[in-house]
């Protein structure tokens, strides 16, 4: 696919690049280096609030309507149901380090935005963007591991699909005092171990074709996992809240 993108879409502020562009240059491709996720699941920390142990959804509700997750869960991971939507958890927290592993469908199927598409929303409003980019070009800032509509992650660390992959963020909420900013939502992004955005301040919360901004919200918030319509799968889904990081 020559133009997956968009060249009819506003300019970014304070960027050369309209959302979704076409133009917007390509991450560079790094090959990650040996999974210890691949057979080897990551143990969580001894502090870590486990979101997803492999064995049930009962933490996930759906983000339509509060009924249970309508995912479905064997062997360890729990894979979208397409149509049954996008589902969050019941928990909610705010600044935090948040480790996840997830899987692209091993029969590609579709291109650009159309293969292995899901996405993790942090706080259920920024996404970063899960998607099979191995050989599979798209706008910039939809590839895998982009903050989507907004920063195109620093490489392309793609495994092949059905390989297990796995994020490590660090995530710090945005503030608001009133109906302003007053300091934006600050994320870094590792994927398999390589570097993808490192302290990036986000624009707003993810949107699609038009150019973001804050709206206040609390400083909690659920995370959410995206039904695109691709049977993508997670596993081992943890976090450590960041409590007092800013004040440190
Ligand atoms: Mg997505």
């Amino acid at each position: 696919m020559t133009n997956p993108g968009y060249d009819d879409t506003p300019i970014i502020p304070g960027t050369n690049w309209r959302v979704h562009d076409n133009a917007r240059p390509q991450p560079r491709i790094v090959a990650p280096g040996t999974a210890c996720s691949e057979e080897i699941l990551l143990s969580p920390p001894s502090d870590a609030v486990i979101l997803f142990d492999g064995t049930d959804l009962s933490g996930w509700i759906s983000t339509a309507d509060g009924t249970p997750a309508g995912w479905k869960v064997e062997n360890g991971y729990m894979e979208v149901v397409p149509g049954t939507g996008y589902i969050q958890t019941r928990e909610e927290f705010g600044d935090c380090q948040l480790h996840l592993e997830f899987a692209a469908p091993t029969e590609i199927k579709g291109e650009s935005q159309g293969r292995g598409n899901s996405g993790v929303f942090l706080m259920g409003l920024y996404e970063i963007q899960v998607l099979d980019c191995y050989e599979n070009p798209t706008y910039a800032d939809g590839t895998t591991g982009a903050l989507y509509g907004q920063f195109p992650p620093l490489v392309n660390a793609c495994r092949r699909p059905g390989e297990w992959q796995s994020y490590d963020v660090i995530w710090e909420g945005p503030r608001f005092d009133g109906d302003q900013v007053t300091r934006p939502a600050r994320i870094t992004v590792m994927l398999n171990g390589v570097l993808l955005h490192h302290a990036t301040e986000l624009r707003g919360p993810t949107a699609h074709k038009v150019v973001t901004e804050y709206e206040p919200h609390a400083e909690t918030g659920p995370l959410a996992l995206q039904d695109h319509s691709d049977l993508v799968r997670f596993r081992n889904i943890w976090y450590r809240p960041l409590k007092g990081y800013d004040q440190a």
